[in-house]
């Protein structure tokens, strides 16, 4: 039956059909039996359930094989529609019409929630098959975390009038005396805290540390103006919702305050003002020994087994080659050492860098009174950041609960997530046709992604390369804030930029918003050489179609990453804990080996590997 014919229990009965037929034909190995259940172009996305990986096959028999080659060690049973969660519905995703389902299920090892999607197979009476299959593991069996009715009863919790009380035990374990952490997280900005947050729900002993004299200062040391580029609903950290009275676009100061009442709430073990100066790691001992740099001048050396850098991108600032730039007399200041634009009343000022920085730092500096000008180095993408930098988010309004939302958008494999953004890029660029006009007519590059793609896979390939409009595009659209082209600066001189035309642009500040060198660069200061090289490429996308190193087991045992949005650091560090719970366990390797997760030369290059660990 096609799938726009079904309505309410008929769609629940057609999902729990092929659910029932999936099983059986799992259990029984059956190769053939599974293949005719998946469409000749559909895609089967792991995330550590069957496989403890994050990857994505696709086409009916490689879906096919791959799933028999899991379910000896997986055992995968008990596939059943979730009662407790949003009901089997039609919906339109990338512009196809689907049934969608969320599932549960469990292995040998844990419990899964799953996300089907079934079209019909017109080629084959209308059948329903399915397009996309997601499992993913939500908990280790006898390891669950300790949540509503199975919180911990332990004894510190309760009227011992003789013992410590509860901030005793807090300070003890915080203070690490005569103890190393398991997990050392380095950086506290929201995907240190939300790795932290999953990793003490599962009992694992973490230690955060960042140089930030305050936590929070990440975000209260950002310029003056800022509120958050995405709507609130969209920005939870794990486990603690933002009140429901809150703004939906949250102010700096705000977040930053959230995040110290966090730490409290969660009971995350933080240092601040703790600089992670490097580690080595003993393959024997299987544990790292790194060095810690305290405000007071003092240094620590710990042995934690696992190191996961939250570190973000402002690691190592990009500051680029201009030879003649040391002509200039003026200040320099990269975008990181800006503070805000007071000191800069009415004098003149370039910014050289079209990304989101080097658009805030000019209007900023256009709000104290500065004269800029906003140097262009390449095409950038420009976007306002609402609606349309809110479009991807649509999913988030449909109605679903935030954890359904969370699983929808992990079910959506990269190649149909790409797709969706050209759609999504082409909206926006209706949306945002005045202003796009606007910006050519002053000579402004615009660009819309590789293939159309948009923002959100520059971000996820190259980390930028586009700005969110909240004014600064406006401003130079009205000639507020000036622009040139980068290529049409000869060279600089003491006074300023000296133009190919023979003009000089006069400056007392230049801001080099260049953005930052690759975390490459910061694992080879931190680690050495050989542990960059071992890890290879961090972020954009391999041939696994996933991103690069993230939230996974890397080439280099016990070292993990944790980047990227809100809603990323949500939804993967509950998987990232989870790994490391099941290396602590020894359920599987602390470290990703070439056999495992790289394809062999002879292998389907979009294939998951057969070895489960
Ligand atoms: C204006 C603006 C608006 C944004 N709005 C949104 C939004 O709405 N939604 C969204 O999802 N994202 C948003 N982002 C993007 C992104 O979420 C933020 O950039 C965020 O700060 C990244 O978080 P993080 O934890 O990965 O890294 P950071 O916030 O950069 O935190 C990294 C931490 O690591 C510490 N650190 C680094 N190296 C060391 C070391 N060696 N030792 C000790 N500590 C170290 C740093 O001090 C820092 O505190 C926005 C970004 C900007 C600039």
């Amino acid at each position: 039956m096609a799938a726009r014919m079904l309505q309410g229990a008929e769609i629940a009965t057609t999902v729990e059909d092929w659910l029932m037929r999936f099983e059986q034909a799992l259990r029984s190995r059956d190769g053939d039996s599974l293949e005719a259940l998946f469409h000749a172009d559909s895609y089967w996305r792991d995330v550590l359930a069957l496989t403890w990986h994050i990857g994505t096959v696709n086409g009916a028999s490689t879906i096919g094989r791959e799933l028999n080659a899991r379910a000896d060690r997986a055992q995968p049973r008990n596939f059943k529609i979730d009662e407790d969660r949003t009901p089997p519905r039609r919906v339109t995703r990338v512009g196809t019409e689907a049934i969608e389902a969320i599932f549960r299920f469990e292995t040998a090892e844990g419990r899964g929630s799953g996300v089907l999607r079934l079209t019909p197979d017109a080629a084959n009476g209308g059948t329903l098959k399915a397009w996309t299959l997601l499992t993913a593991l939500e908990e280790i069996k006898g390891h669950e975390e300790r949540l509503g009715r199975s919180r911990m009863q332990g004894k510190v919790y309760s009227r011992d009038f003789r013992g410590p009380n509860w901030l005793d035990v807090r300070n003890a374990a915080a203070a690490y005396a005569g103890h190393d952490p398991t997990v050392l997280v380095v950086g506290g900005g929201h995907a240190g805290l939300s790795a932290a947050a999953r990793l003490g729900q599962l009992e694992i002993d973490t230690l955060v540390v960042d140089r930030g004299q305050r936590i929070g200062d990440n975000w209260r040391k950002r310029y003056h103006a800022l509120v958050l580029h995405n709507q609130v609903h969209v920005n939870h950290l794990p486990y603690m919702r933002f009140p429901p009275s809150w703004p939906a676009y949250i102010p700096k100061d705000k977040l930053a305050a959230w995040f110290e009442a966090y730490v409290e709430a969660m009971e995350i073990n933080y240092w601040p003002a703790t600089e992670f100066e490097g580690g080595t790691y003993d393959e024997k001992a299987q544990r790292w020994t790194v060095a810690l740099r305290r405000a007071d001048g003092t240094s620590r050396e710990l042995h934690p087994r696992h190191v996961v850098l939250a570190t973000g991108v402002s690691g190592i600032a990009n500051i680029p080659d201009i030879p003649t730039l040391r002509n200039f007399t003026g200040t320099i200041l990269h975008s990181s050492q800006y503070g805000d634009g007071d000191a800069w009343k009415g004098k003149k000022a370039l910014v050289i860098g079209t990304g989101n920085s080097g658009h805030d730092i000019a209007q900023d500096l256009h709000a104290s009174g500065a004269n800029v000008t906003l140097v262009q180095r390449s095409s950038t993408l420009i976007v306002n950041v609402e609606p349309s930098a809110q479009l991807p988010y649509a999913l988030y309004d449909e109605g679903p609960p935030l954890e359904d939302c969370d699983l929808i958008t992990m079910s959506m494999p990269l190649p149909l997530a790409k797709k969706s953004h050209i759609a999504l890029t082409e909206q926006a660029r209706e949306l945002d046709k005045k202003l796009l006009d606007g910006l050519t007519r002053v000579g402004f590059r615009l660009d819309f992604g590789d293939d159309g793609t948009g923002w959100q896979f520059k971000y996820l390939t190259r980390g930028g390369g586009y700005y969110f409009n909240v004014g600064c595009s406006d401003l130079i659209v009205k000639g507020e804030i000036g622009l040139v082209q980068f290529s049409d600066i000869e060279g600089f001189v003491p006074e300023g930029a000296r133009m190919r035309g023979g003009k000089t642009l006069a400056a007392d500040l230049i801001v080099l918003a260049t953005g930052y060198k690759g975390q490459e660069y910061l694992i080879s200061k931190l680690f050495g050489a050989d542990v960059a090289a071992r890890v290879g490429p961090i972020w954009g996308f391999g041939k696994e179609q996933e991103l690069r190193n993230m939230f996974t087991r890397t080439p280099q045992p016990g070292l993990w990453f944790i980047a990227g949005s809100f809603a990323q650091c949500r939804i993967y560090s509950k998987h990232l804990g989870l790994q490391i719970k099941a290396c602590e366990l020894g359920l599987i390797p602390t470290a990703q080996t070439d056999g495992s997760f790289r394809q062999p030369k002879a292998r389907a290059a979009n294939s998951i590997p057969q070895s489960a660990a």
